[in-house]
């Protein structure tokens, strides 16, 4: 397993003209075909540390449309490990786009009701999956361990000590806690929760990352109602910024992350002669079963 990198692109446009700032991305997105992101940043340690137990299972939990559960069963493929996804829920057929696609890389599913989901990390519940599965090494939902947080401080590197501002979206914050580990004293770690009331966040984020010295800062307000809700004003952002600059967001994570940017800059939030670096952590695989959900409402992600 190479380390991975990915090129970091600077956007044109008249907003940053006028508000004196450098907006760039860093393009995780192109990390891997199908694991996709930061979701292989927080697998790769994990995937060393199973082979390391001789583990040749791997079981983790998601929603039904997770980055997660599809990056999981493609890693595995591709290592060679057996996956199990458990998923929340009850089972839906036709499988959507996401299970479609773990199950076509060989993953099995398992589901848990709603309820016994929320008890997903007791010993008791895990108990009963060793009698069900036999012996697996464990990711937690979301690669939301040290070595996941491991794999995400080496989002940052050299050529991201020019930025002032690296900005991220947060769902477990796995992800900022790494960036916010790596980062320099003079940097400021934006966290762009996906849920409604990510507020919690912060002391997540601090904790993961244990020892850090530079600042986070929790932007609250752009989740759009939720998790996975969307509008249209949000579905026509990511097509004009694709329009745009070429690069195509998710609903979920990065659409809602850049349009919070887009609209502090517009606000003179930041100062002028600010470098931001805003991390594209993935996550296309989402879109199929997004549009399949957006059909009634009329509107498509292209
Ligand atoms: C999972 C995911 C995130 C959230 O990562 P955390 O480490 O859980 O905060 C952000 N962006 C994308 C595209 C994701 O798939």
């Amino acid at each position: 397993m190479e380390n991975l990198q990915s090129p970091i692109v600077k956007l044109k446009g008249k907003l940053f003209d006028e508000a004196g700032v450098e907006l760039s991305i860093k393009r995780d997105d192109l990390l891997h075909t199908f694991i996709s992101g930061n979701k292989w940043r927080k697998l790769r340690y994990n995937l060393l540390q199973a082979k390391e137990e001789g583990a040749t299972r791997l079981l983790t939990f998601g929603g039904a449309y997770s980055n997660h559960i599809a990056a999981v069963s493609a890693a595995g493929k591709e290592f060679g490990f057996d996956t199990i996804g458990m998923i929340r829920g009850e089972e839906t057929l036709p499988l959507n786009p996401t299970l479609d696609f773990a199950t076509k890389q060989g993953m099995k599913l398992g589901y848990l009701s709603r309820e016994l989901y929320t008890y997903k990390n007791e010993p008791l519940v895990l108990e009963k999956l060793k009698e069900k599965w036999e012996d697996f090494y464990l990711i937690p939902e979301g690669g939301a361990n040290s070595l996941g947080v491991k794999g995400c401080e080496e989002i940052l590197d050299s050529e991201t000590d020019d930025y002032n501002f690296i900005s991220v979206a947060s769902g477990t914050g796995t992800t900022a806690a790494g960036i916010l580990k790596a980062a320099k004293d003079y940097q400021t770690v934006l966290s762009f929760p996906a849920l409604k009331g990510g507020e919690f966040l912060e002391t997540e984020i601090e904790k993961m990352a244990d020892s850090f010295s530079a600042r986070l800062w929790m932007l609250t307000k752009y989740h759009f109602g939720g998790y996975a809700k969307v509008n249209e004003e949000l579905v026509n952002f990511i097509n004009e910024f694709k329009q745009a600059h070429q690069i195509q967001l998710d609903p979920i994570y990065t659409g809602k992350m850049l349009y919070g940017l887009y609209d502090m800059i517009e606000n003179n939030v930041f100062p002028e002669g600010s470098k931001l670096l805003a991390i594209h952590t993935g996550g296309l695989q989402g879109i199929a079963g997004m549009n399949e959900r957006l059909k009634n409402k009329g509107l498509i992600i292209n």
